[in-house]
């Protein structure tokens, strides 16, 4: 078997995620549970805006839960712009049986008392992974204007009030845009592990080998949580340089020599694009990584292509 079939094996479903406890008794998994069995697989998705209709994304979330996610997140709006449509999507997720919905969730001009109230309302509807972050400041802030000021204290009040919940947190293998240096950002990330989080899932980074480096930084700094990497489609010229430069995320050779050869043809940089996310999804499980997690961008037909070619196939009901 060579290298690459043998990633590819690394990249098929694997549809049990239910342990036997020493009494016999069947318990789900949860996601840290999963990473520690095999390489996990999951997607995120965003809610659509207040005043547009659910439809397309629930339609777009049958066609993801073919590819059977171990978990599907769902952002939220920082200052909980939208919230009501981030519960409403967790609650899709959950009722449909098919994943674990995750939500994201930021501490963006949240309360101690509204952080609760969301929290018991996500228990609820039975949301208990929860990706618990600092957020983006809106325009014109410089503070979050809530109860806390960074991602540790939402992890440790969590921790500490709803133990039932697992804890993601976001790592930045290109450092955190406002970081002084990588060694206070990875100590501000050790902070959340010992906070009580139980995984990490990472900013987009294009660039594999940068990511490997940043992978053994924080082991050495005693980093031992398992890391999702997040994956980023290339898809459509602007949006990839927007968003590698809004969150100070380097553009490698390969992806630059494919934005100045395809840059003026949106079909054929679409094409390349897939073709370079696909190479990249090797790369990243060559890294020996915990979790593969695709920003789908609600582009369902876009991500299909990338993973059938990437050989994680379909498997419809
Ligand atoms: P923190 O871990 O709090 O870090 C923020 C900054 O403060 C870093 O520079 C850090 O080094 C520094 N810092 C941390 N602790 C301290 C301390 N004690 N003293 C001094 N400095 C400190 N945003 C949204 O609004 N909604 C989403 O749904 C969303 N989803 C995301 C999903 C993923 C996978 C990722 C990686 C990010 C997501 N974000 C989302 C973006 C995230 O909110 C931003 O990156 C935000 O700027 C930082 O959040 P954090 O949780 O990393 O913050």
């Amino acid at each position: 078997m060579d290298m690459g079939e043998c990633i590819e094996q690394r990249f098929q479903p694997i549809l049990e995620t239910k342990v036997f406890t020493k009494t016999g008794q069947v318990k789900k998994m949860k996601v840290p549970d999963i990473m520690e069995e095999r390489m996990s697989f999951s997607f995120e998705v965003f809610p659509p805006k207040a005043e547009q209709p659910m439809e397309p994304l629930l339609e777009t979330l049958e066609h993801l839960y073919q590819f059977k996610p171990d978990f599907i997140s769902c952002t939220y709006g920082a200052g909980g712009t939208n919230a009501g449509r981030n519960v409403e999507i967790c609650k899709a997720l959950k009722d449909s049986g098919k994943t674990i919905p995750v939500t994201h969730y930021t501490c963006i001009g949240n309360t101690k008392a509204k952080i609760r109230a969301e929290l018991e309302g996500y228990l609820d509807i039975g949301v208990d992974h929860i990706l618990a972050l600092r957020g983006d400041f809106p325009k014109g802030w410089e503070e979050t204007r809530g109860d806390f000021d960074y991602a540790s204290e939402l992890v440790a009040f969590i921790r500490s009030n709803y133990p039932q919940f697992t804890i993601a947190v976001a790592g930045n293998p290109e450092k955190h845009f406002q970081a002084d240096s990588f060694e206070s950002d990875i100590t501000h990330l050790r902070e959340k592990q010992d906070a009580g989080a139980d995984f990490i899932m990472t900013q987009l980074c294009h660039d594999v080998d940068h990511f490997a480096w940043w992978l053994e930084k924080i082991r050495r700094a005693g980093v031992y949580l398992p890391v999702d990497v997040g994956i980023m489609p290339v898809l459509v010229k602007e949006s990839t340089i927007r968003m590698a430069v809004s969150n100070g995320s380097a553009v490698p050779r390969e992806l630059a020599e494919i934005i100045a050869r395809y840059g003026d043809n949106p079909d054929d940089f679409k094409k390349a694009g897939k073709e370079y996310t696909v190479k990249q999804i090797f790369r990243f499980i060559n890294t020996g990584i915990d979790g593969i997690h695709i920003y789908t961008l609600n582009k369902w037909k876009d991500v299909a292509d990338i993973l059938m070619a990437a050989g994680r196939k379909p498997q419809p009901e």
